[in-house]
């Protein structure tokens, strides 16, 4: 077990859920003794061989897991240096790789007695996936999601209300993601005993990012299994995109430890991390500060107030990261790139002409730097990135900056 390991990368966070100086909970007293009663839930479910054997079923009846692990042999040839794997998450149900943690904070919900459940979203990818899983239990579903996100995001609008859930507009703030977030943990307190907060990536106080974190390396443990499978040994370089950092904390968690893997996280990179916050690259171009419940970067102005990220996938524009990749970045363990909207839109096209698979414009990003420095490498280093959702949902905001008019 990685708990007995001295000098690992994996036994974090510490009791006070701690990864180096980031993390924590930093919430009201009010909000505290539902935080330590989740953290007790947890530790007994994450301990409970019957837990997982729940998600395993679901796992493989309701999302299709495993995933495959797919040679990009087009990919591969075209960039004509390192060979390209792919973690196909996108074939999940509702897909992307959000489902995994949704399923397993459901069912702790289940465990718990709870029959309410409220969610944030910002592009609404979280959301739906909650709508889903509730949909699929009859539990009820409230969406706390923006103003400005619900005008811009309407097909995920509608997908939720089909799905039964309930989508309550934030008008506080500026109406965004963060905004949502912050309603969503007022309602938690409000309604105590029958209410679950189910978040959507690896931030929020303790225990959230170490949980999700915990449901989302399903993801890196089948790829180990899988590269040992059909390489015979480990990936050299693993590559994926960071908008909160679960899909990215999903894949890296189970090979920490493993010093011969090379890590790397790729943020939003917008207009260019030099443009005066036309980006949403929180480690290369944010500071540590507190927001939801745990210290970490963040985009921020000089007087400390959190700054609205831009990039063309909204899925990426959280103006936070995860404190598990603070503290990575930090030690250096993992490194952590930006990547511009221009070079995310060229990776995207080269993906749909030389593989025949329509990426979400997240990974799109991954495989932007991807094709920096697979050319460079030699043929027998192994990258797989993360293909963690499809793009069905960016096909407008793609054809707008390519200047084509479509229409649903
Ligand atoms: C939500 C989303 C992301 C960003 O969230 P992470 O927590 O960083 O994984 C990335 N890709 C896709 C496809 C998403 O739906």
């Amino acid at each position: 077990m990685a708990e007995d390991l001295v000098n690992s990368y994996r036994t974090g966070p510490d009791e006070a859920g701690r990864f180096g100086t980031f993390g924590g909970r930093f919430v009201s007293e009010t909000l505290m003794p539902l935080i330590l009663e989740l953290e007790r839930q947890y530790v007994i479910a994450r301990d409970d061989a019957g837990f997982w054997a729940e998600m395993d079923d679901l796992w493989t009846h309701y999302v299709g897991r495993p995933s495959p692990l797919y040679h990009a042999e087009r990919l591969t040839a075209h960039f004509g240096g390192a060979s390209i794997y792919m973690k196909r998450d996108e074939l999940n149900h509702t897909g992307a790789h959000k489902i995994n943690n949704v399923l397993g904070q459901i069912i702790l919900a289940r465990r718990m007695g709870k029959t309410r459940i409220i969610a944030e979203t910002g592009a609404g990818q979280h959301g739906v996936a909650t709508a889903t899983v509730c949909a699929k239990f009859g539990l009820k579903c409230i969406v706390y999601m923006g103003a400005h996100d619900v005008e811009r995001q309407a097909p995920n609008v509608f997908r939720m209300r089909l799905l039964g859930a309930e989508v309550v507009p934030v008008i506080s703030g500026r109406g965004t993601l963060k905004d949502a977030m912050n309603d969503a943990l007022r309602d938690w307190v409000t309604n105590v005993r029958d209410t679950f907060y189910c978040i959507g990536t690896v931030a929020g106080p303790h225990p959230y990012p170490a949980m999700v974190r915990d449901f989302q390396s399903v993801i890196g443990r089948e790829t180990r299994a899988q590269m040992l499978a059909r390489e015979g040994r480990l990936p050299d370089t693993l590559v994926a995109a960071i908008g909160g950092g679960s899909n990215a904390m999903g894949l890296f968690h189970p090979f920490l430890d493993d010093a011969g893997v090379r890590i790397i996280g790729v943020e939003a990179g917008g207009r260019g991390v030099d443009s005066r916050m036309q980006h949403c690259a929180s480690l290369t171009g944010g500071r540590p500060g507190v927001l939801h419940g745990n210290r970490t970067y963040l985009l921020q102005d000089d007087e400390g107030q959190i700054l609205e990220g831009y990039s063309i996938s909204a899925g990426l524009d959280y103006p936070g990261v995860g404190p598990e990749h603070a503290w990575l970045h930090e030690t250096g363990r993992a490194q952590y790139v930006a990547i511009t909207d221009a070079e995310a839109l060229e990776a995207f096209r080269l993906c749909c002409a030389l593989e025949g698979i329509i990426p979400a414009l997240e990974p799109a990003h991954a495989l932007a730097h991807v094709a920096k420095i697979a050319p460079g490498l030699p043929r027998d280093h192994l990258i797989v990135m993360n293909m963690c959702g499809r793009g069905d949902k960016d096909i407008f905001t793609v054809a707008r900056h390519l200047g084509i008019e479509v229409r649903a």
